[in-house]
């Protein structure tokens, strides 16, 4: 088991072979947000989450998941995770993490364990299908069309939709640049990924 013995006495009132056991990815992290503990699946998940082989050696107890969040996302995690464990009540959310073939949504619960910020987030696959060509039409991975003046590509860190390089309203799916990303990359949330995060666009 993955887990910092002193972390282990706050995870009491949890079944730990139930977590172990969970297909979706579990962790518990301090205060600082750096990981306490992991089960099996996390690894298969981190995988998944960035599809960078290196992770699942670089992730493990000690690391802080705040470098994993995208800029952008961290005021409403670092707001959701405060009033939570203020709050002492667990709180969901359900979030994008799709590949370039699959469309991915997760559903995160997040279990406060003491008010001082430690917690449980549990991690379940909720849909998982091919992606909707009318829904997301692929594009073609062009980058004249989508770097801006600056050399900049901006892809949302939620839907993965990459902003076209003229008309800044336009985003699209661009699959070849969630497989593999693209040089001089920046996260800029899309306008429906904004609203869904901040409730307003
Ligand atoms: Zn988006």
């Amino acid at each position: 088991m993955v887990c910092d013995p002193r972390f282990h006495a706050l995870l009491a009132s949890f079944d730990l072979e139930a977590m172990e056991r969970h297909a979706g990815a579990v962790l518990g992290l301090w205060n600082d947000c750096t990981i306490a503990y992991l089960n099996p699946a996390w690894y298969a998940f981190s995988r998944l989450n960035k599809g960078e082989p290196a992770i699942s050696t670089w992730w493990d107890l000690g690391a802080s998941v705040l470098d994993a969040i995208s800029p952008p996302l961290l005021p409403f995690y670092l707001t959701a995770f405060s009033d939570c464990c203020q709050a002492m009540t667990p709180w969901e959310h359900v979030y994008e993490c799709s590949s370039a073939e699959c469309f991915r949504q997760f559903h995160m619960t997040v279990y406060p364990l003491t008010q001082n910020g430690e917690m449980l987030f549990v991690h379940s696959l909720a849909v998982e299908r091919q992606h909707d060509p009318l829904e997301r039409s692929p594009h073609v991975a062009d980058e004249v069309l989508y770097r801006d003046r600056q050399g900049v590509i901006s892809q949302c860190p939620h839907c993965r939709r990459v902003r076209h390089g003229a008309d800044y309203n336009r985003w699209d799916w661009v699959p070849d640049w969630v497989h593999k990303q693209p040089s001089q990359l920046s996260d800029a949330l899309c306008p429906p990924c904004t609203y869904y995060y901040y409730g307003k666009s």
